[in-house]
């Protein structure tokens, strides 16, 4: 018989916050080494008591714009109740009643065509801390206690391991783009709920939970060990299939039942009243609205239109920071490809001497647009502008007065490369003389001597031109 795979799928993202979503102790990636980033709150001290983190809220809120929700105006907390060692308050704060976002729907193409799975809820919640285990002794992490997670529940509306990688793909480029995670290894974890039923039939099979995948490698494999699983045990009897959460064993390739499916009365669930529920209003919505990014999709395709690359778009659309100082700079008045370069070739190569990446970068619009600005003006060279960069770049400096001071803006003057020409040709009557006898290569001699001159900072079009009337 012919099977049909059915899944469905409850992603956990780690938000890209300052702070933890219920004290002000530094989020995720702050931690250097372990329990650094722990207070009395987020390990559990008697008394203490969470204070909502309002950018969790925004960026919860965004990702539900991104994926065609309704945003629920209302929402609430609810404490999930059970003990394990890496939870210090015994319950996990997280939202069942009423979650943020509801009914949404992430369109995927794929092999098979377009298709749409839609989007259960997104709901907020702090993540749990973590157990090293060494020797003799375990440790427990506090560091990620109460790090902001998103969770993004399907419906059970994917039939391939191959809609499943490209839906996670689509979510990280998004989260990315929008500021909402960088989704780093471990930063993006799913829970991949499978079953499988004959072809054509309605309705659904026994369905079991592989927890907490995180690379999406090893989440096809699982899902293909999986299905394979089910569907001997409904064609072979090979055994009895029952609802549960099982782990995938990377090295045998396997997944292993962990424990029987808990129930939500199991969690003993109950409204946190330590929380007020969130009034999300026009106002504040309209505001969120307004500041979410541009879809990765319409983003990319906006970039295309400027004339940008696909390498150049993929390079923006993965990194949220750099694509919004290219915003920035187009919003300024830059031209958008023109503006690309500058960032993704330039700054770049300046700080891919001292073996940095884009990520490194610290310049503002502001002062980019500025070097920008005086090379389309015509006030300096592209060589000067370039020059300018990397006092920028390195330096902080203000590119304005750096122009001036270094006399980079002099160096394009016409009458200054004028003259700075006139004594190349005074001081090089040998080059000259080559030249008039059909030399060629005596012009570029004279160049050179113009551009060392000028300490490269001259516009080399210009100093041709001029070269080339003097010498007729
Ligand atoms: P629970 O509360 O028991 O976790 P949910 O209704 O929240 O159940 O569903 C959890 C996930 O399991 C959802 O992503 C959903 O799409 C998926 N799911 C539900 N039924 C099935 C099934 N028969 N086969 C595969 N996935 C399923
Ligand atoms: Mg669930
Ligand atoms: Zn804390």
């Amino acid at each position: 018989m012919n099977y049909e795979l059915v899944i469905g799928l409850e992603t956990h993202v780690e938000l890209s916050t300052e702070s933890k979503i219920f004290c002000s102790c530094g989020g995720h990636s702050a931690a250097k080494e372990p329990n650094d980033c722990v207070c009395p709150a987020c390990s559990g001290m008697p008394g203490m008591l969470p204070v909502m983190n309002k950018h969790v809220v925004e960026l919860a809120v965004t990702a539900g714009l991104m994926l065609n929700c309704d945003i629920n105006r209302y929402t609430t907390f609810d404490k999930k109740n059970y003990y394990y060692p890496d939870l210090p308050c015994a319950y996990q704060i997280t939202q069942l009643n009423h979650p943020i976002c509801t009914n949404g729907c992430v369109n995927l193409k794929t092999s098979a065509g377009a298709r749409d799975i839609r989007i259960k809820q997104i709901h907020m919640e702090e993540d749990a801390g973590k157990l090293v285990h060494g020797g003799k002794y375990s440790y427990v992490d506090f560091n990620r206690t109460s790090v902001p997670l998103i969770e993004i529940v399907t419906q059970p509306d994917f039939r391939s391991a191959e809609e499943v990688v490209t839906y996670l793909n689509k979510l990280k480029s998004m989260f990315r783009s929008g500021g909402i995670s960088e989704c780093e290894e471990g930063a993006m974890r799913c829970d991949v709920n499978i079953s499988v039923r004959p072809e054509g039939s309605e309705e659904f099979g026994v369905r079991t939970e592989i927890k907490n995948m995180s690379s999406f490698e090893a989440i096809e494999k699982a899902i293909r060990y999986e299905a394979q699983r089910h569907m001997d045990a409904l064609e072979f009897d090979t055994e009895e299939l029952v609802q549960e959460t099982r782990r995938f064993d990377d090295a045998s390739g396997k997944t292993f039942a962990m424990r029987n499916k808990e129930t939500e009365a199991d969690y003993r669930y109950f409204p946190d009243a330590n929380l007020m529920p969130i009034i999300i209003d026009d106002e504040w919505l309209e505001k969120i609205k307004a500041n979410k990014p541009a879809a990765v999709d319409e983003k990319a395709e906006d970039y295309r239109l400027a004339g940008i690359s696909d390498k150049e778009i993929d390079m923006l659309i993965s990194n949220n920071k750099i694509s919004k100082l290219l915003d920035d700079i187009v919003a300024m008045g830059a031209n958008a490809k023109d503006g690309a370069a500058w960032i993704l070739t330039d700054c770049a190569g300046i700080l891919r001497k001292d073996g940095k990446t884009l990520n490194d970068l610290v310049i503002t619009a502001e002062k980019l647009y500025a070097v920008i600005k005086m090379v389309d003006n015509g006030d300096i060279s592209r060589n000067a502008g370039k020059k300018i960069l990397i006092a920028v770049v390195e330096q902080g400096v203000d590119p304005v007065t750096y122009c001036k001071e270094q006399g980079l803006d002099k160096k394009f003057d016409v009458s200054a490369i004028e003259a700075v020409v006139d004594k190349a040709i005074a001081e090089n009557p040998q080059s000259v003389e080559d030249f008039k006898n059909g030399k060629v290569k005596a012009l570029q001699a004279l160049f050179g001597a113009c551009m060392k001159e000028l300490k490269g900072a001259g516009d080399p079009a210009v100093i041709k031109t001029l070269l080339e009337a003097k010498l007729k």
